[in-house]
């Protein structure tokens, strides 16, 4: 009998399982339900394709996205494993074809959308079939607290019902504690069987940045860090999703928009373009990027402040799926934090909702304005603990310096209580800084005793501790909207000189010297290859011949070989089949199809460089 190790080596081509990999698949194969949260790229997958592939009838995975099932099928098929979809795209003949080979158990894995799953014939179907296992992707859907609820995710527990000796997995990248509870309950999955491996993203490099010109900020960054990569940025609305993608086009780079207004067609279109083609960034609302499971992306880059730490995490895990280096980078600044504070406060949903959704943001920004390990933030939001700083984040790279804020916060603080707590920020920077504009006089806020005491700091420097000082909950914002600053009371002690605080010290730095200490570029998928420029000449032939492959039968580049295997290929030259073989990624279906075609290459390569060698 095939071991699942023997389907890991042989169809998939790798040498060994990760983490937990091994111990899920022996409880899925024995029947055993299970849920199983992984971080982006941990390799949840393949928990449940090799059960899949390993027991009698056919797995079903219920998917979200059914714009993307097709790629994974796509890249399963490449691997020579039966697998098809089921999804509203079909054509009915096609179809019923798939409908049919499940019956006849010619298949191993069948993808379907959620909705279809949950028609009545479909179930009828799957009454007839032999099922080997169900995965459920993306499981997190199915928690109302969760941040990415859909209704007929929640439907999905008659599938426990209905099928109770068939093995069910459900897995996540991103689920809080009261969301995995939600689920297990939901889903009757005992809790000593939520296989939880770590949530670090190690290859990840994280970095929050004051916004500034966001615009000009954001281009350095690509230009100077990650020029040629594709990336994803991700901005709140559609309009400026638009405008961001058009910017930096204009700046010479490939950029699309994507959001739920576009036509379909064109959505369609930019997303296949970033699958498919090297180097393509989409500018994007949320609305971008469930189940993208391309491995490649090498940056994402927030403009606009996420809601939660979850939402966070998913958006950046989006990078660096491959392990290779990748960066989560962002830009916030009062403003943001001014607007979701309005949006919590003035949420529709109930008041338990709402206190909810306050703490978050109160999360959210608790990271932003972090002075330790940003790492070790975020998994201690996910409960597990990063005993040392990581070393791979802005704040471990470059330490935050802070400075003894206490003098200047209650000048802010009582600027706000005696201009009667009804104006913005900008307002009370400049009774602050002594400003004698028309508004000033005609308040008499000139006459106030806080009125030019803080000369001492520039307009920049103050917006930062104003919005310091609302990101950590001394001020907030009046909830009819206006934008009014308001004391909470956690400013009392403060004010009173019993609390004392201590500000990021970016604010007493000027906003041009910072820029210039940017962080040198993230060595990505050619790392490994060193200097050597014979390697790096040979990885871009063999990257210009996987694109051709690609482009051939209409697939995504990654489908054919990952960068870490055309990496390895640059490095080890292989040149016969068994070498061929050895490397990570490369299975029995892969070596195949491509061997000679990749094997060749190199030993053309490898003479051309000869020859140069006897002319020299
Ligand atoms: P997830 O679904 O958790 O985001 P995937 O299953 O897509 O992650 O796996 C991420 C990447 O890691 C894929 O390219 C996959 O082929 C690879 N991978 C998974 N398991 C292993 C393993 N045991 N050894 C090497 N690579 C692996
Ligand atoms: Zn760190």
């Amino acid at each position: 009998m095939t071991t699942p190790l023997e389907i890991l080596n042989r169809t998939f081509g790798y040498p060994a399982f990760r983490g937990r990999q091994r111990e899920i698949i022996d409880h899925t194969m024995a029947g055993g339900h299970s849920l199983v949260l992984m971080p982006t790229g941990g390799g949840k997958s393949l928990c449940y394709q090799i059960p899949a592939i390993l027991r009698p009838g056919t797995g079903m995975v219920v998917s979200p996205l059914i714009a993307l099932m097709q790629d994974q099928v796509a890249a399963l098929r490449q691997l020579g494993v039966r697998a098809a979809f089921l999804n509203s795209s079909l054509p009915p003949r096609e179809a019923a074809r798939i409908e049919h080979q499940l019956l006849t158990g010619e298949l191993d894995l069948l993808y379907i959308a959620p909705e279809r799953l949950l028609q009545e014939r479909t179930l009828e179907l799957l009454d007839r079939a032999e099922l080997a296992m169900l995965a459920i992707d993306e499981a997190h859907c199915i928690s109302r607290w969760g941040h990415d609820f859909r209704p007929e995710y929640l439907q999905l527990d008659i599938l426990r019902e209905r099928y109770p000796s068939v093995p069910l997995l459900a897995c996540t990248a991103t689920a809080d504690e009261r969301t995995r509870q939600e689920i297990i309950s939901k889903l009757a999955i005992a809790p000593e069987f939520i296989f939880a491996a770590g949530f670090d993203r190690p290859n990840i490099r994280y970095e929050v940045n004051a916004k500034e010109n966001e615009r000009q900020q954001l281009l350095a960054f690509i230009r100077e860090r990650h020029d040629g990569d594709a990336g994803i940025v991700y901005c709140l609305s559609r309009k400026r999703t638009e405008q961001i993608a058009t910017f930096l086009s204009q700046q010479g780079l490939t950029a699309l928009p994507y959001h739920a207004g576009l036509p379909r067609d064109q959505r369609q279109h930019n997303q296949e373009r970033f699958l498919r083609d090297d180097g393509v960034i989409i500018v994007a609302t949320i609305a971008f990027g469930m189940g993208i499971d391309k491995p490649d992306v090498r940056f994402v880059a927030h403009l606009d402040l996420p809601k939660s730490i979850e939402a966070y995490y998913q958006e950046t895990g989006r990078a660096g799926r491959d392990g290779l280096a990748a960066s989560a980078w962002m830009v916030y600044g009062l403003q943001d934090v001014i607007m979701l504070r309005k949006l919590a406060e003035n949420s529709d949903a109930g008041e338990m909702h709402r206190r909810l959704e306050n703490q978050k943001l109160d999360a959210m920004l608790g990271y932003c304005e972090v002075t330790a390990c940003r790492r070790q933030v975020l998994l201690d939001y996910f409960d597990e603990n990063l005993p040392e700083p990581c070393g791979n984040c802005d704040t471990c790279l470059k330490p935050v310096e802070t400075f003894d804020a206490t003098i200047a916060a209650q000048k802010a603080l009582s600027c706000v209580a005696r201009t009667g707590q009804r104006f913005g920020a900008a307002y009370i920077i400049e009774v602050l800084r002594g400003s004698q504009n028309e508004r000033i006089l005609r308040f008499g806020h000139d006459q106030l005793p806080t009125w030019g005491v803080g000369a001492e700091f520039d307009a920049w420097q103050w917006r930062s501790i104003l919005r310091q000082l609302t990101a950590r909950g001394f001020l907030t914002v009046d909830p009819e909207g206006y934008g009014g600053l308001q004391l909470t009371a956690k400013a009392k002690p403060v004010l009173k000189g019993i609390e004392e605080l201590h500000l990021r010290q970016e604010t007493l730095s000027k906003p041009a010297a910072r820029r210039r200490a940017a962080a040198k570029k993230v060595t990505a998928a050619t790392a490994s290859l060193g200097d050597d420029t014979a390697e790096q000449a040979l990885f871009e032939t063999l990257r210009e011949l996987r694109r051709r492959l690609a482009a051939e039968q209409e697939l995504p580049p990654y489908v054919i070989f990952h960068d870490k295997t055309l990496a390895a290929m640059a490095v080890h030259k292989p040149t016969t089949p068994e070498q061929f073989l050895s490397l990570s990624g490369v299975g029995e279906a892969k070596l195949e199809r491509y061997g000679e075609a990749f094997m060749s290459a190199i030993r053309q390569e490898g003479t051309g460089s000869m020859e140069m060698d006897l002319q020299e």
